[in-house]
Order: C-alpha cells, then sequence, then structure tokens
C-alpha cells in the first residue's frame, strides 16, 4: 500500500496540517491501492501566502525566462511519460492505448502556451494611450478528475505564460496523478512560490482558494453545479473567473451525411474517456426517417468496441472512475428504461466477465424525447441518446434546447449549409464532418457550460488585467 502524505508549498513537498486521509481506488478491482493525505483551510492559507510572496518576483520576469520555464515544465513530464501513463491506468481506468497520449496532451498544453506566450504583445498602443497587459495576481486552479494531466498544464501553461503564480487544487480522487505531476514541477527547477499543489477537499481547500482575498483568479474545470457555488463565492472578493463546465451537447446527422462514416463517429465521442468527456456528443440528432440504419449502425460500432481492462493494449473502454458515478451511470440506465426509451444496446448492469470493477455497458438508447432526464441531463458515462428531427430548423432549435453550450458536432455533405448552421448554434466549439479539436484555439462553454476561454492566446488573456497609460510619451 502507498502513502502519499506530502503537499508542495513553497518549491518543498511538505506535511499538510491537514489530518484527514482518503483512500485511493483502483476502478477495476474497486480495491485500495493508495492512501492520499488532505490538506485543510490552513495548507491552504499557507500555500496562498507563498504563491503571494512570489508574486512581485514572477510577474516581472521576461518572456524568455517564462518560456524557459514551460520548456522545461513540458520536458520534465515528458521524461517520465510511462511512470505518468500507469498512474493514469491504475487510477483512472484510462485504457492503455490512450494513456500515453494523454500524458502527450498534457506536455503539449505547456508548449502552446509558450508559443502564444512569445507571440504575445503585451504592450500596445491605442490613440494617445499606452495599453499594457499585467499578470492578474494569484491564481488558484481547481481541476476534476476526469482528464487530471492535460486539465492541471492547461491552466498552469496560460499562469506562467501571463506571470501568475498559482495554488493547484486538483481532484482529491487523482492523488497519485497528482503526486506524479508535481514531483515534475519539482523537478522543472521553477523557482519556489510560483506553483503550488494542495491536495484536499473542494469544502475545504477549495473553498478557502475561492474565497481567499490574496487570490485574484479562480481557474476551475468541473461540474455546473459546483461551478455555480464558486462563482456565489467569489462575489465579495470581487476574483475573475474562468469556468470550465459541463454539456449535453448534440451530434447533428444530416440527410446528405455520410452515415456509415458519421454514426460510428458520433457513437466514439460519446464513448471518448469511457464515456467521462465533458465535450461528449451525447445527444444524436437524426432524421426521423433514417432512425433503423442509425440503430443498426449503433449497435455494429458499440459491438465492435472492447471493454475491459485498461491494462491490456486493444481496450476501448475502460471501467467508470467511482463506484459513486458507477452507480450514478446506473441511476440514467434505468430512467432512460423507466420513461420509455427504447435500448437499442447495453443496459444496466456489468458487462459478463468484469463484474468486479466499475466497468459499465456501453448503452445507446433510442427514441428518447427531449423531455426525458437522459435526452436533458449529463450522464457522464458511455450513454448515447438518439433523438429525432424532421427538418433542418428543428434539428436547430432541438441542438440548442438545452441549458448547456459547450460542444457541438454537425455532419453534412454540404459544407456550405454546414458553415451557416454552424453560425446558428450556441456553443463554444462546432466541429463540422469529423474534424478534431484545434488545441492554439480558444476552448469554453456558451451559457451554463462556463465563463471564459482556454487555451492559446484566449487562456493567456483571461489570465491578464490591463492597464491604460497616458502622458507615457510626455514630458513634464
Ligand atoms: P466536480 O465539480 O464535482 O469537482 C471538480 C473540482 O471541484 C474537484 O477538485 C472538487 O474537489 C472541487 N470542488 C468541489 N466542491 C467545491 C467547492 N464548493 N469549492 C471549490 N471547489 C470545489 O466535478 P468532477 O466530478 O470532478 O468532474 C466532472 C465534471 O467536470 C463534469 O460535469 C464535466 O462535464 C466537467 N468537466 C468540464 C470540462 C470542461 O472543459 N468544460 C472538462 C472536464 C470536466
Amino acid at each position: 500500500m502507498r502513502h502519499i502524505d506530502k503537499i508542495y508549498i513553497n518549491g518543498e513537498f511538505v506535511t499538510p496540517r491537514g489530518t484527514e486521509r482518503q483512500e485511493l481506488v483502483n476502478p477495476s478491482t474497486r480495491e485500495v491501492f493508495a492512501t492520499l493525505a488532505l490538506g485543510n483551510e490552513e495548507d491552504a492559507k499557507l500555500a496562498i501566502a507563498a504563491a503571494k510572496a512570489a508574486f512581485p518576483a514572477f510577474s516581472r520576469t521576461t518572456v524568455q525566462e517564462r518560456a524557459d520555464m514551460l520548456q522545461r515544465l513540458n520536458d520534465a513530464i515528458l521524461a517520465r511519460t510511462d511512470e505518468l501513463a500507469e498512474a493514469n491506468i491504475l487510477e483512472y481506468g484510462a485504457p492503455r492505448m490512450l494513456s500515453v497520449p494523454r500524458v502527450q496532451l498534457a506536455a503539449m498544453n505547456l508548449m502552446i502556451s509558450k508559443e502564444a506566450l512569445e507571440e504575445f504583445e503585451f504592450v500596445h498602443y491605442i490613440g494617445k494611450a499606452k495599453v499594457v497587459s499585467e499578470p492578474v495576481g494569484v491564481m488558484g486552479i481547481i481541476t476534476p478528475w476526469n482528464a487530471s494531466y492535460s486539465q492541471i498544464t492547461a491552466k498552469l501553461g496560460a499562469a506562467i505564460a501571463a506571470g501568475c503564480t498559482v495554488v493547484i487544487k486538483p481532484s482529491e480522487m487523482s492523488g497519485l496523478q497528482t503526486q506524479l505531476l508535481t514531483e515534475c514541477f519539482d523537478a522543472a527547477g521553477i523557482p519556489a512560490g510560483i506553483i503550488n499543489v494542495v491536495n484536499g477537499l473542494g469544502a475545504t481547500v477549495g473553498a478557502e482558494l475561492t474565497r481567499n482575498k490574496d487570490v485574484a483568479m479562480v481557474n476551475f474545470t468541473g461540474s455546473t453545479r459546483v461551478g455555480k457555488e464558486i462563482r456565489r463565492a467569489t462575489v465579495d472578493s470581487m476574483k475573475r473567473v474562468t469556468l470550465e463546465l459541463g454539456g449535453k451537447s448534440p451530434y447533428i446527422v444530416f440527410d446528405d451525411a455520410d452515415f456509415s462514416k458519421a454514426i460510428p463517429a458520433a457513437v466514439k465521442s460519446c464513448f471518448s474517456n469511457n464515456g467521462q468527456a465533458c465535450v461528449a456528443g451525447t445527444r444524436l440528432l437524426v432524421p426521423e426517417h433514417r432512425l433503423e440504419e442509425v440503430k443498426q449502425l449503433a449497435r455494429a460500432m458499440v459491438e465492435s468496441m472492447k471493454v475491459g481492462l485498461p491494462t491490456e493494449a486493444d481496450t476501448n473502454l475502460g471501467p467508470i472512475v467511482s463506484e459513486k458515478q458507477y452507480n450514478q451511470v446506473q441511476h440514467y440506465i434505468n430512467v432512460g428504461l423507466q420513461e420509455g426509451a427504447e435500448l437499442v444496446v447495453g443496459g444496466a448492469g456489468h458487462p459478463a466477465g468484469l463484474e468486479q470493477g466499475n466497468f459499465v455497458k456501453p448503452t445507446v438508447f433510442a427514441n428518447v424525447r427531449e423531455d426525458m432526464t437522459i435526452g436533458k441531463e449529463e450522464i457522464f458515462g458511455p450513454v448515447l441518446s438518439i433523438l429525432t428531427f424532421k427538418t433542418e430548423e428543428e434539428a436547430i432549435e432541438m441542438a440548442n434546447n438545452t441549458d448547456y453550450g459547450l460542444g457541438a458536432y454537425i455532419n453534412s455533405s454540404n459544407l456550405e449549409k454546414a458553415n451557416e448552421l454552424a453560425t446558428r448554434i450556441q456553443a463554444g466549439s462546432v466541429l463540422i464532418n469529423g474534424a478534431g479539436f484545434e488545441m492554439k484555439a480558444p476552448f469554453g462553454g456558451y451559457k451554463h457550460s462556463g465563463i471564459g476561454r482556454e487555451y492559446g492566446v484566449h487562456g493567456l488573456k483571461d489570465c491578464l488585467e490591463t492597464k491604460t497609460i497616458t502622458g507615457y510619451d510626455l514630458p513634464m
């Protein structure tokens, strides 16, 4: 049994003041493999004080110095790729085939921030004014469990590029991954106090970060429920917030699309990250008269995917992260059945032979109506809901008929139409005809999916204050 019993404050691994411990559970076996010492409010305050003390010097570093730091952080992560990938498999249940790319993505986020930093103009002129961009201050970074490495590095990269010092509160369910990643940060030789990492619960460490007056900005990824709590809690101290929240993204396949490509791609999108991706296309919208064909294609795609131990090289879908999340997914599958959706494939319970862990049957429902629970709420598991439309107008209305607005997918052989319809979708990212994400471009949500944008230049700008100076050229 491993015991992770340190947090990282002011360039040192220290024993937290908090005395609570949390068990870390392997989602493939439900066996405890480690314990994690949790920090408390006092630890958060010490970390904030360290970040505050480091800020004046760090905020005055040159672009070159910060670009070098980002490079060193990237290199330190890549140097431990295999270990980080193994931790991702053990703690999170990530399929082996995806675990190394995950680590590489985390490192790449830092290089994207480096590029943005090197291109950014921190000083420009408007009329008779000099306009200067300055780091906003100490940043609290709060992240979820579903993509711990890349969530942390996306936010950290932007902060370092801007010149902000940080206190990171990762998910308490990512203790092992956090420990390894923090060791990489330490190995990168970043001056003390710039990066601090405090494990702990949202109600203690997270809450301190959101209310403490010395934290200028909170950059949060997680559920919409907690995002709203954080926004409320940051009002009195007038913090800036970037919130990356939940989604129920529409995957629209128009009549003129190539269904043999688009439907398997839709299933893949919904089931990405074991069905635990914020931006997954979980509502598949198809023309009513093509439903039977869609059901067949979706079933065939699901049956071609292997659910299994994440350690096995050919596994496509591993377990759900925790028993709690597993139960939530089961709940939604049962509600789908009770509310009268048609089960196309999958269903409640474990897949045969995988009863020991949090494995779920990848599930597709057809004849889902917009007023059904599974048609509206974020499930965060491999459960796809197929809804039908009669006209393109209705498809767009349905796509937008949600509180969320994170992603949307459009498939059509008429590119002109697809581009026109993309302008009518209320979502932060629209992906046409199976295109992937552009990681240098802004990412974030409309409506209840969030506030602000991450990645590249937009992520950097979110961490900057703007100062207008007039008279800068006026001799006394
Ligand atoms: P969560 O909201 O439960 O927790 C996220 C983080 O917030 C954790 O570190 C948690 O400890 C902390 N937290 C909880 N309560 C808090 C409080 N009162 N104050 C401060 N911090 C608090 O989310 P989760 O279950 O870890 O992750 C899944 C959710 O994240 C899903 O809703 C998913 O859509 C969302 N997500 C969004 C994106 C995006 O980019 N939009 C990306 C990944 C995940």
